[in-house]
């Protein structure tokens, strides 16, 4: 019997049967390809995206603007429901940075705390924290957002220390899962601890030398530079520019009767009592001892007057109290000065500023002469004397 056909259909079959094999191993090689690359090009644009994100980080000079950038737009770059800041500031110098600082709408929450606790029962141990969370640990990420679904919990560490913890948030319920791979979060994790210290540490050293640190008010340094700046802006907008000196009465008696102690609070509810009375715009500084200097910008002679006459019925009305809570009052005697300024060139300025502050410790000179707990407005003279240049025109 011949045979031959039949083996020369069954090596047909055979290598048509390869082919297909092979073609199938093809096809499967080229979806596996496509996946890959297709992987490849998301995590391309993911690590990308961290890439923007990390200079942005670490572009921010000051806190309040490292905050708007993680609570509000890392919400919307990175399409989150919800992101939640918690910041270890033990001695509140990181809330002191913040002053004005406005915090961010519903949906975000920015918290301090004083010690560990709240971080440590976030983080049992200091890792990233991926995927559904326990009712518990989600009312402590993110109270007020009942709705997250997953989440990444980043521990915010500095030389091994929890100095905080940043919550993202999502409805999708796949967002976040404890099988995927962080590598990239736990990177920004560390960029964002570092970004935080040091904008906490840039502001405070810049705080620490324009601040007074009894009162907060600005110090004597800060307002030699002010001024000069004040009367340049009050030049160039033909404005009036006033200055007021604020001399405690009879203060070295506060301390001899009291104590230093009982003075101190004095002189730091002195600087709040200022600082709760003028404008944003007005310029409070503890100029020496217990003498405040205070810039008013767009301010004429007769506004001063009232204002100064407002800020020492203020301070009069003050209610102190002794280490006996027993209660005391104090006054102050206020200098007034005011000019308006044109036509001087720049160089001028710094004597301007001299004489503008000098015509208001005259006035705390005439309101101590005549008996104390009163303004005295000391006329400022604007002729240009010698060393004082006239601009041409
Ligand atoms: P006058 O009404 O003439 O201004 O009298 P005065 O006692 O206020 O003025 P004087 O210049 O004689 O004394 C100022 C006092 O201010 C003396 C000093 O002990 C006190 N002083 C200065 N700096 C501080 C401070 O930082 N804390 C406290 N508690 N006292 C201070
Ligand atoms: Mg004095
Ligand atoms: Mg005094």
């Amino acid at each position: 019997m011949d045979y031959s056909f039949a083996v020369g259909q069954n090596q047909d079959l055979l290598v048509r049967q390869d082919m297909t094999s092979t073609e199938k191993d093809n096809q499967e090689l080229r979806r596996v390809i496509r996946l890959m690359s297709s992987k490849m090009e998301r995590n391309e644009a993911i690590l990308k995206s961290f890439f923007e994100m990390e200079i942005r980080l670490l572009s921010c000079s000051t806190l309040a603007e490292l905050l708007d950038l993680l609570l509000v737009e890392f919400k919307e770059y990175f399409r989150l429901t919800s992101v939640n800041l918690i910041l270890l500031d033990p001695e509140g110098a990181a809330r002191d940075l913040l002053d004005e600082y406005v915090p961010p709408k519903p949906g975000h929450t920015l918290r301090f705390v004083k010690n560990q606790r709240l971080l440590k029962s976030i983080f049992p141990t200091p890792e990233l924290k991926a995927g559904e969370l326990t009712d518990a640990v989600k009312k402590l990420a993110f109270p007020g957002s009942p709705f997250i679904l997953s989440s990444a919990l980043l521990p915010l560490i500095r030389h091994d220390c929890l100095i905080g913890s940043l919550h993202l948030g999502s409805k999708d319920p796949g967002r976040y899962s404890d099988s995927f791979d962080y590598d990239y979060i736990n990177h920004l994790a560390s960029v964002i601890a570092v970004c935080i210290e040091n904008c906490i540490n840039q502001q405070n050293l810049k705080r620490m030398s324009i601040i007074d640190m009894l009162t907060k008010v600005h110090n004597r340094r800060a307002f030699d530079q002010e001024i000069i700046r004040e009367l340049s802006r009050a030049n160039r907008h033909q404005s009036t520019l006033s200055c007021l000196f604020v001399d405690l009465d009879h203060f070295k008696l506060v301390n001899d009767t009291y104590g230093h102690q009982v003075g101190d609070r004095v002189l730091r509810s002195v600087g709040q009592v200022l600082k709760k009375s003028l404008r944003k715009t007005d310029f409070i500084a503890r100029y020496g001892g217990e003498e405040f200097a205070i810039l008013l910008p767009k301010c004429d002679a007769v506004q001063a007057q009232q204002i100064g006459d407002t800020i020492r019925n203020k301070i009069l009305k003050m209610i102190m109290h002794n280490d006996l809570g027993e209660p005391f009052r104090i006054s102050c005697s206020i200098g007034i000065s005011s000019c308006e300024v044109s036509r001087y060139d720049h160089a001028s300025l710094e004597d301007l500023s001299t004489r503008l502050l000098k015509a208001a410790d005259d006035g705390v000179y005439t309101a101590k002469h005549n008996g104390r707990n009163q303004c005295a407005y000391e006329h400022f003279d604007l002729e240009p004397r010698s060393g004082i240049k006239l601009v041409s025109g």
